[in-house]
């Protein structure tokens, strides 16, 4: 140990101990696990400290502008690996740890993995909000700090059962508390016109307040802030209420409140869920604009110059309000002209789209929108008569202007939150090539015909510290052997790696620690579900959200049909696979659970039949979140992204996987095709239907059932599910779910079936070729660091942003 590593490591044993006793209050010996688990992450914590408030000195100083980063969700996962890892202290705090007999991977166990997301744009949230910090650009991140986020899932008996995420249950020593920060959220009542000017008078008013976590960049270079928001009743208990015996009733304001911070994605199939949704989405985004025009009120003065200090990027149309809100501040608050401020808010305000599926398109009944924010309702209304006369100046057609119009008059008037987003925004931007193109020729094509010039791509990336650095070190150390270490710096180094792809030497210890991450898997997996998995078998995974147009089915059907292969022709030279699913269902989303459930049925079957001699195990893994991810896709061969083209807009779990070696099975969809330009067509599996021509075969009149009688293989399969050969119990449970590809297919699981099948087939035959397999691999590895979130940042700051 060199002398400088020493004192580093005797500086921080002393801090830990000292936190130990005087901030967690226990004495050495007394101490539990947990305990000193506390005690490193706030020991750490003050390390932080200081470089935050020097980040935060900076920018000040410097008076540059910041970026605002408004997401509902933020999937960051544990913090402890990746705020040690990004400060250099890793080593220095294992041996700290050691001393006390502690082991520092052990510690870090007991994290819980911060589910305040979903899936991948909440993941992208978190790996942005990484690399800003890199990049050394100042940045807040804005959300709801939700008390219990998203569901955990337990399977019993192979269905998804959804509990409450308690991850605040032991304190959450990464957190600050800042009370100061307090702003007031308004619902309903009405707009009063005083003669110079009209005033919102809320009926009702809830606190919002915020909770500060540090967001450390790589080599510790800047701290940025996760700003999240919880809420607070103004009157917390009414005492005469309480004091005259209505217990509950004195507290509803409190419950009102919790309410808004409880979960993310509370069930909107009632109106009630739906009011909730509205006013979580209203409430974080108020208390972030409000406090973004504070900021530069109390900097700058003059909030007409808010384009030049501030850029607002709205993650999604979640908070698309904010367009409006930021409008009524101009206007109500500051006095500004609506022109004027309709300037203002356009120069400040991007919006990132994430999605083309037409149901996840945000709306809102116009009366219950109305009723909670009357007064941007008016807003609303302004805003859209001059956007419809933009448009009838520009010579469009009724049936576009309808299109574009704020408001959807067909049937029940609704509010369209992706029109405000993209009318407020000078710049809309999807997430991978063919999604910005998509944008452009359907949802948007109206939009994008009267604003030809906003809409840009950015596509998507992920943090290579998390998902390089931190989850594969194995992996890294022998690409340090192989090519130095400027790929830590600058992912897109590794392509240094190609000159080496055929190189035996660097191809066997790249499998060597494939091996070594599988047997860790496989070891993880057999604790978490009792089923023993072979090392040496292709480890084929697709974990992600259950969603019928990600197409976990296809993957499922296939693997019947492989099963009954093996079956029938025991003799084969079969390529031993354990396939991997993990994943959760939206509680209300029927076919999707019924999915996981599919998946835990075929596993049980297959597992236990003693003729396919392990030649085949399927696992469902529980509770798929960032921790699992971090294990499981260093321990990857394969990475299913088998969506029907045209409907994953990115997809980052497919740059994830490359990154790590596995080769991608995957249809010509979201940045499967922009990894394809780069790994090359010979490293990458691709098959089944274009997004084209998905488009033109649904136009065409598509016929399922004329492909399903068409494929022996496919039918076999989908009538062993049908008739209940998974299901002895419940002989009928999937009837329906297979009958549904019979009668309509939306996803297009039989079109692809055939090519699916013989591109399973051609994996097999590449996997018997080691060397080849190898090189892929390696070739793989070199060509993704361009999908680095730090790439993807840098367009943003460049185009978009101007930082
Ligand atoms: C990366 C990631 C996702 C996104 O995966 P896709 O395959 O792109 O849908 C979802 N959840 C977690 C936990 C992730 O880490």
């Amino acid at each position: 140990m060199s002398l400088e590593i020493t004192s580093k490591v005797a500086e921080i044993d002393a801090h830990i101990i000292d936190v130990l006793r005087h901030r967690v209050g226990k004495d050495e010996r007394a101490a539990k696990p947990h305990d000193w688990y506390t005690a490193t992450c706030l020991a750490l914590r003050d390390v932080i400290i200081d470089r935050w408030m020097e980040s935060t000195r900076k920018t000040y100083d410097e008076g540059g502008k910041r970026v605002y980063y408004l997401s509902l969700e933020f999937l960051i996962g544990r913090l402890l690996r990746d705020a040690l890892s990004n400060l250099g202290l890793t080593r220095e705090m294992e041996k700290a740890l050691a001393s006390h007999g502690f082991d520092l991977a052990a510690l870090e166990e007991l994290e819980p993995d911060a589910a305040l997301g979903n899936g991948g744009l909440g993941r992208l949230a978190a790996c942005f909000m990484e690399s800003l910090a890199s990049l050394d650009i100042p940045a807040y991140g804005y959300g709801i700090r939700y008390v219990n986020g998203m569901f955990r899932q337990r399977i019993d008996d192979g269905w998804q059962v959804e509990l409450p995420e308690t991850w605040l249950s032991h304190g959450n020593p990464w957190e600050f508390d800042r009370r100061e920060s307090a702003y007031l959220i308004g619902f309903g009542g009405e707009v009063v016109d005083n003669g110079d000017g009209v005033e919102w008078h809320p009926h009702e008013k809830v606190e919002a307040n915020a909770v500060d976590t540090p967001v450390v960049g790589y080599k510790g270079k800047r701290v940025n802030t996760l700003r999240l928001w919880t809420a607070n009743p103004l009157d917390p208990i009414r005492l005469d209420a309480f004091n005259a015996g209505d217990h509950a009733g004195a507290l509803a304001e409190q419950v009102r409140a919790d309410a808004l911070v409880r979960v993310l994605y509370p069930a909107d199939s009632t109106p009630a869920g739906q009011e909730l949704r509205l006013r979580q989405e209203y409430f974080f985004t108020s208390a972030s604009i409000q406090d973004i025009v504070r900021r530069h009120a109390q900097y700058h003065g003059d909030v007409r110059t808010l384009p030049d200090k501030a850029a607002i990027q709205l993650n999604d149309t979640h908070p698309s309000v904010a367009v409006a809100e930021l409008m009524r501040i101009l206007v109500d608050v500051h006095g500004l002209e609506f022109n004027e401020a309709w300037d203002v808010t356009k120069r400040t305000v991007g919006y990132t789209n994430h999605t083309l599926l037409p149901e996840a398109l945000e709306s809102w009944p116009l009366p219950l929108f109305e009723r909670l924010l009357p007064r941007h309702m008016q807003i609303i209304y302004a805003i859209n008569s001059r956007v419809l006369r933009e448009a009838r100046k520009a010579g469009l057609d009724d049936r576009a202007i309808a299109a574009i119009s704020l408001i959807d008059e067909g049937g029940e008037r609704r509010v369209r939150m992706a029109n405000l987003a993209f009318v407020g925004a000078h710049s809309i931007n999807g997430v991978a090539a063919l999604h910005t193109e998509l944008m452009k020729s359907t949802v948007f094509a109206d939009l994008h015909a009267l604003y030809p010039t906003r809409i840009n791509n950015k596509t998507n990336g992920v943090t290579p510290r998390r998902w390089l650095q931190q989850c594969n070190p194995r992996l890294v150390g022998v690409i340090k052997d192989a090519i130095g270490d400027a790929f830590l710096d600058d992912a897109e180094k590794l392509s240094d790696l190609n000159a080496l792809a055929t190189d035996a030497q660097l191809g066997e210890r790249i499998a060597e620690v494939k091996r070594a991450n599988k047997v860790a898997l496989a070891g993880h997996l057999k604790q978490l579900t009792g089923i023993r998995i072979d090392p040496d078998a292709l480890f084929d995974v697709q974990i992600k959200r259950i969603h019928e147009y990600k197409r976990q089915l296809l993957n499922l059907i296939e693997t019947v049909a492989l099963y009954d292969q093996i079956r029938s022709h025991p003799e084969r030279d079969w390529t031993p696979r354990v396939k991997i699913f993990g994943g959760k269902a939206a509680p209300s989303y029927h076919n999707a659970k019924l999915v996981i459930k599919l998946a835990n049925d075929i596993a049980r079957r297959i597992n236990s039949d003693p003729s396919v001699g392990g030649l085949l195990k399927v696992v469902f893994v529980p509770n798929y979140n960032v921790t699992l991810a971090e294990r499981i896709i260093p321990a990857a061969d394969l990475s299913e992204q088998i969506s029907t083209a045209g409907m994953e807009a990115s997809g980052t779990g497919n740059m994830k996987f490359a990154l790590n070696g596995a080769l991608t099975i995957g249809t010509l969809d979201g940045a499967n095709i922009e990894i394809k330009d780069r790994v090359g067509d010979d490293n990458i599996v691709i098959f089944g239907l274009t997004a084209e021509e998905v488009a033109q075969t649904r136009a065409d009149g598509y016929n399922p059932r004329a492909i399903i009688e068409g494929s022996r293989e496919l039918q076999q399969a989908i009538s062993a599910i049908a008739s209940g050969v998974f299901s002895p119990d419940d002989p009928n449970r999937y009837t329906g779910l297979m009958g549904g590809l019979y009668d309509s297919d939306w996803f297009m699981v039989a079109a692809d079936f055939d090519a699916y099948h013989a591109a399973q087939r051609s994996v097999d035959a590449r996997w018997e070729d080691e060397a080849g397999w190898r090189a892929s691999a390696i070739r793989n590895i070199a060509n993704v660091g361009w999908f680095s979130s730090d790439r993807t940042i840098g367009e943003y700051a460049r185009d978009i942003w101007g930082v």
